[in-house]
């Protein structure tokens, strides 16, 4: 349900609304404030947590339940990630039949000691990875509970993201590690199993307290409130730490913030680097010959967070870090796990792919189950993006994520993007179609609005949905407003069909001493037409059709002559347009020169005299 007035003044008379988030515009979301402590037992890997969280229903709707993600559930025998791992065609080879193969010790789990809400028990039911909770008292709109809850739970050895040993002998990856409330929306609950991937929650604030083994170092989302009691190099200058006792009590808080990952293991070295005008940028990693690129990832890293701020907006939080752990790489809010076993390229690549995801995914938190291409394709964009500005490489700036979705295209595996993350049908079809072409949804603005347009939006976008959950239509509002043109149209065929654009010169005649060119749109989706005319003397003319539909043209960004023609309809398959010269006198007709349209056969774009 969107705002509506009466609710406004409803809530506002008598309820105050609890949560700093404006109800301007309609939009509204929930809130949650975390309060954990953590007892960890490093000997048997299982921890005993206390979870006190205070949740806003910001919502116009009465909740009577709540839902719980417990995530480590997932990784026993039989589970829904199990089984769907060994029965999809093309299984994650981090995952394949591992999880069967798992004994009692080996398993993940969470249990549920005891729940209430502001002191009242609660019934419950689990499945598998989902807890149900049946509230005592609904929570009416614009109301506050408290659930307390005691939970045990056990660290699975490490499968998908998180677990304990990876691969590079971290001890501890502690993703997805905390019984978390799902996120309610104006679409209802998404309380969905854990499977394979993607995450979405309810903004808030997080107090953590961690206590294990004295010798280990933890690395974490936000800000440690007690560094000189704990050193690691996270102490002030002069202070000599002394660490008395068998335990350590790290205490961590992190301000409006989705998720808190945390990693930990004896070994970690730990340094900092800092960004002008930016954050602390903190590395951990086990020092080995394996690890020799760390040594130089601080400096570039620092580069990247230059680049992207200037381009892609503010990063609001005073840390990141990049830790070491996992097996691959996963963003979280303030840090990323990624494995450490890389050349200085392939790390510096996994680095900035994740720190970009504090912009598309930490901070735009769309719903990553149904818009999984505005989180892994904008990153995937962005990365290509800074990347070739840190390795000085422009020529190849979106090249590889145009060629891996024209690659998708033939494959014969594409699914709509508006497929929900766990339903497609493979994982490459997932795989390929959130990052590449998620990242050409964004790429192909470059062509449609033109390229001041489109990063002027991408920027607009940012500081309009950070700290919210931004969705498929306010992105395109977005860009929408900043062009002045109508982009409805292309958000529906790029998202919700797979149907690819192939344009090309049908045909160019000599009549009464002009030049008519005759296009013809082969595929299936329509465009704009930049097609550059090159004379025999050099001289370059652009000649523009604007698609009709878009109600309004693009403003030219180059130095060469623009003329604008007469709208192309999309229901016409052929466009004809005259050049003022003799066919003799034209040496090339291109259409798109620069490649930034997703044509998926450009050997029928040029014709050459
Ligand atoms: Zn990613």
């Amino acid at each position: 349900m969107k705002y509506n007035f009466t609710y406004k003044v409803f809530c506002l008379l008598l309820f105050g609304c609890y949560g700093s988030f404006s109800f301007s515009q309609g939009y509204w979301q929930q809130r949650v404030e975390y309060k954990m402590d953590i007892d960890f037992n490093v000997d048997n890997h299982q921890y005993n947590g206390t979870q006190s969280l205070k949740y806003f229903n910001n919502s116009p709707d009465t909740l009577t339940k709540v839902f719980y993600h417990l995530y480590f559930n997932a990784f026993q025998p039989n589970s829904m990630m199990d089984t769907r791992s060994r029965t999809i065609e093309d299984p994650d080879g981090r995952v394949g039949d591992r999880i069967s193969k798992l004994n009692d010790s080996e398993i993940g789990w969470h249990k549920i000691e005891s729940l209430n809400q502001d002191g009242v028990a609660l019934a419950y039911n689990i499945e598998g990875t989902v807890l149900e909770v049946k509230l005592a008292e609904p929570l009416i709109p614009g109301s506050a509970t408290v659930l307390n809850m005691n939970f045990q739970s056990q660290v699975p050895i490490q499968i998908r993201r998180s677990g304990r040993d990876n691969a590079e002998g971290i001890d501890y990856s502690m993703a997805q590690w905390y019984p978390k409330i799902a996120e309610y929306d104006e679409k209802g609950w998404h309380a969905h199993p854990y499977i394979g991937r993607e995450f979405y929650a309810p903004w808030g604030d997080f107090e953590v307290n961690l206590t294990i083994d004295k010798n280990y170092v933890i690395a974490a989302t936000g800000v440690l409130q007690n560094p000189n009691e704990i050193g690691y190099g996270y102490e002030d200058e002069d202070v000599k730490v002394k660490r008395k006792g068998k335990n350590l009590t790290w205490k961590f808080k992190a301000e409006k913030v989705h998720d808190f990952v945390w990693a930990a293991d004896p070994d970690y070295t730990h340094k900092i680097a800092t960004v002008k005008n930016g954050p602390e940028l903190h590395f951990f990693y086990q020092e080995s010959k394996k690890t020799e690129a760390w040594k130089e990832l601080p400096d570039l890293a620092v580069k990247a967070f230059e680049y992207i701020e200037e381009n892609f907006g503010e990063y609001p939080y005073p840390h990141y870090s990049v830790i070491q752990g996992g097996d691959g790489g996963m963003e979280y809010p303030m840090a990323t796990l990624i494995t450490g076993h890389r050349n200085l390229q392939s790390l510096v690549g996994v680095t900035v792919h994740e720190a970009l995801h504090s912009w598309y995914q930490g901070l735009l938190a769309t719903n990553e189950s149904y818009y999984a291409w505005m989180d892994e394709g904008f990153t995937t964009y962005a990365t290509a993006e800074t990347t070739s500005h840190i390795f000085d490489r422009s020529d190849r700036t979106q090249a590889r994520n145009f060629k891996t979705y024209v690659y998708l295209t033939q494959s014969g595996k594409e699914e709509p993007l508006s497929t929900h993350s766990d339903h497609f049908n493979t994982n490459s079809a997932y795989g390929l179609g959130s990052y590449y072409k998620g990242a050409i949804a964004l790429a192909q603005m470059n062509y449609l609005i033109g390229k001041e347009a489109t990063a002027r939006a991408l920027r607009k976008y940012y500081y309009q949905w950070r700290f919210k959950h931004p969705d498929a239509n306010d992105w395109i509002r977005v860009f929408e407003k900043e062009s002045g043109l109508e982009l409805d149209w292309y958000l529906d065929y790029w998202v919700n069909t797979t149907h690819t654009l192939d344009y090309g010169i049908n045909e160019v005649r000599e009549e009464d001493g002009n030049t008519v060119v005759m296009l013809k749109r082969e595929g299936m989706m329509p465009m704009p037409m930049d097609v550059l005319v090159t004379f025999s003397d050099g001289t370059k003319k652009i000649y523009y059709a604007p698609l009709g539909i878009m109600r309004g043209e693009k403003s030219n960004e180059t130095d060469l002559e623009r003329i604008i023609l007469p709208d192309w309809s999309w229901t016409h398959r052929y466009y004809e347009f005259t050049v003022d010269s003799s066919k003799e006198n034209i040496s090339s007709i291109e259409i798109d020169p620069d490649g930034y349209m997703a044509d998926v056969r450009r050997e029928n774009n040029k014709w050459e005299n």
